[in-house]
C-alpha cells in the first residue's frame, strides 16, 4: 500500500471540505480531498436558495439593517433552543465574514431572499438568482484545483489510522484497491446520512418510508469513522423533513425554500391556504403531513418565476403545471376554491395583514402577472442536524468532551448547531464558516 504524507486530508469534497481544502492551501499546508463519489459536490450540490448571515455589506447595499442578535435569536427559536450556544455564536458572528471571503474569492452573492423562520432578508445567492450550490462546488474546485489540493475521487475512506490516541491519516478504497494516507490532521466533512435507509430505520423508524432530497452518498460515514476513534455522536434522531419536495418521478426534487420566500403560496387540494407558507419547515411540514391526502401544491404566477431561476430547471424536467390564466390553472388542477384564494392572497399583500395564518415574509407582489403555475409537492426527508461532536473551532470531541488529537469536522456532519430544525439557507453558511475554521484551527493546533 502506498502512503504519502500531507498536512491535511479532507474526507468529502463538499462545500464544507472544499472550503477547508482552500483555506488551508492558503495557510500553506499540504493537501489532499478524498472523494467517494466520482465527481465533487455531495449534497452542497444541489443547494438551491442560498447561505445566511446577517449585518453584511450586501445587506447594506440592499438597504437591510439587520442585526447578528436576531439571526441568533431566531435560529435559536426555530431549532426549539436545542442548539450548541457556543457554535451558533460562533456561526452567527463568521457568517459575514464567511460571505466576503467568498466575494474576495471570486463567488460574490450579491442577491437575497428569505426562508423560513427568518424576519428578514438575509439568504444570500448569486446575482443571477442562479442555484448557490452549483455555482460554489463550481469555483471553489477551480479554486482548490489551481491551488495545488490534490482531489481523489472514487476514494471511499473506511478508517482513520491512529497512533498514540492521535489521528494520523486515513484507509481508504481506491479503484487500485485499498490504500493509505498519512497526514499530520484529518477533516472529516463527509456530509449528513438523509440516504441511509439503515440509519434513518435505527433513529428515525417513523420515517422509514419517506423519501430523501440527498444524493444517493449521503450514507452517513463519517459517524461510524469517528465512532471508531472514540468520538461522541449527539441528537442522531433530529432529522430534517422538509415541506415543498415534488415526489412525482422516481427522483424526489426539492424545491427550493426561495419559491416561497419571493411570494408562492401553498394551498391544500381544494385550492385553500392552510399554514403560513414562511413558517419553520417544521411546522410547514407537519402541516402538509396533517393535510388528508398528506400533500399539496405551490402555486405562483410570472413574478415568482422571474426572481427565482431554478423554476427553469423545475419547468424544464416536467415539476410544473401551467396555464395563462388562474382560473384554467385551477380548472386543470380541479381546485374549485384557488381563484378565491389567490384573491384574499393579493389582499395580504397588499395590506401586509395575514390574519388566518399570520405570515408577515415573502409579500413581495400580489399573484397577478400570468402564467400562473403549480407545483405537486410533499414532505421528504432532507438534513440530519445530529452527528459528531465538535466544539466551536471544529474540534472532534471524546466522551468525556475532549478534543481528540488530529481529528476536526465540519459541515452536516457535525450535530449541535441547528437544535430540532434547520433554517435554510444555514447550512450552507456552516460549511464556509466552518470549512473555514477547522482549517484555522488545525493551522494553530499544529504549530502550539
Ligand atoms: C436538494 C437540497 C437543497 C439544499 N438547499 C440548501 C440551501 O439552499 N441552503 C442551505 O443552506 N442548505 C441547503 N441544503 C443543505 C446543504 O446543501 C447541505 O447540508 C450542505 O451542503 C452539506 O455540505 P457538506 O459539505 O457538509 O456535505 P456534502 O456537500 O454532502 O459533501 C460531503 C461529501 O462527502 C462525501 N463522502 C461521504 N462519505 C465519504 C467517505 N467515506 N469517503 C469519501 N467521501 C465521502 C460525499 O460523497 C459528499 O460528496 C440543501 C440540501 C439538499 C439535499
Amino acid at each position: 500500500m502506498a502512503k504519502t504524507n500531507y498536512d491535511v486530508i479532507i474526507i468529502g469534497a463538499g462545500g464544507a471540505g472544499l472550503t477547508a481544502a482552500v483555506q488551508a492551501r492558503e495557510l500553506g499546508l499540504t493537501v489532499a480531498i478524498l472523494e467517494k463519489n466520482p465527481k465533487v459536490g455531495g449534497n452542497t450540490s444541489r443547494a438551491s436558495s442560498g447561505m445566511n448571515a446577517a449585518e453584511t455589506n450586501v445587506q447594506a447595499q440592499h438597504g437591510i439593517v439587520d442585526r447578528m442578535q436576531d439571526f441568533y435569536q431566531e435560529t435559536f427559536q426555530g431549532g426549539g433552543k436545542l442548539n450548541d450556544p457556543a457554535m451558533l455564536q460562533q456561526f452567527v458572528t463568521h457568517a459575514p465574514l464567511a460571505v466576503d471571503w467568498l466575494n474576495q474569492h471570486g463567488l460574490p452573492l450579491e442577491d437575497l431572499t428569505i426562508t423560513g423562520g427568518m424576519s428578514t432578508k438575509r439568504t444570500h445567492r448569486p446575482a443571477s438568482t442562479a442555484p448557490i450550490g452549483a455555482y460554489l462546488i463550481k469555483g471553489l474546485q477551480q479554486l482548490a484545483s489551481d491551488d495545488g489540493v490534490e482531489i481523489i475521487t472514487d476514494a471511499t475512506v473506511t478508517q482513520l489510522l491512529t497512533s498514540d490516541g492521535k489521528v494520523i491519516g486515513v484507509e481508504y478504497m481506491s479503484t487500485a484497491g485499498p490504500q493509505q494516507l498519512l497526514s499530520r490532521a484529518v477533516i472529516l466533512a463527509s456530509g449528513g446520512f438523509g440516504a441511509s435507509k439503515e440509519l434513518i430505520r435505527r433513529y428515525r423508524p417513523d420515517l422509514a418510508d419517506y423519501r430523501t432530497t440527498n444524493q444517493p452518498g449521503a450514507t452517513g460515514d463519517g459517524l461510524r469513522l469517528a465512532q471508531q476513534v472514540g468520538a461522541q455522536l449527539m441528537q442522531l434522531d433530529l432529522v430534517q423533513v422538509h415541506p415543498t419536495v415534488q415526489q412525482d418521478q422516481e427522483h424526489a426534487f426539492l424545491i427550493g425554500e426561495a419559491v416561497r420566500g419571493e411570494g408562492a403560496i401553498l394551498v391544500n387540494a381544494q385550492g385553500r391556504r392552510f399554514v403560513n407558507e414562511l413558517a419553520t419547515r417544521r411546522i410547514v411540514s407537519n402541516a402538509i403531513s396533517a393535510l388528508p391526502d398528506h400533500h399539496a401544491y405551490l402555486i405562483f404566477d410570472q413574478q415568482v418565476c422571474d426572481r427565482v431561476k431554478a423554476i427553469e430547471f423545475y419547468n424544464q424536467i416536467g415539476l410544473v403545471k401551467s396555464a395563462a390564466s388562474l382560473s384554467a390553472l385551477a380548472g386543470q388542477l380541479g381546485m374549485a376554491d384557488l381563484v378565491g384564494s389567490v384573491n384574499r392572497w393579493n389582499e395580504v399583500v397588499e395590506t401586509g395583514q395575514d390574519p388566518q395564518f399570520g405570515r408577515t415574509t415573502g409579500l413581495t407582489a400580489p399573484l397577478v402577472k400570468g402564467p400562473f403555475y403549480a407545483i405537486h409537492v410533499a414532505p421528504a426527508i432532507h438534513y440530519t442536524m445530529g452527528g459528531v461532536h465538535a466544539d466551536a473551532e471544529t474540534r472532534v470531541l471524546d466522551a468525556n468532551g475532549h478534543p481528540i488529537p488530529g481529528l476536526y469536522a465540519a459541515g452536516e456532519v457535525v450535530g449541535g448547531l441547528h437544535g430540532n430544525n434547520r433554517i435554510g439557507g444555514n447550512s450552507i453558511a456552516e460549511t464556509v464558516v466552518f470549512g473555514r475554521q477547522a482549517a484555522l484551527t488545525l493551522k494553530r493546533d499544529l504549530e502550539s
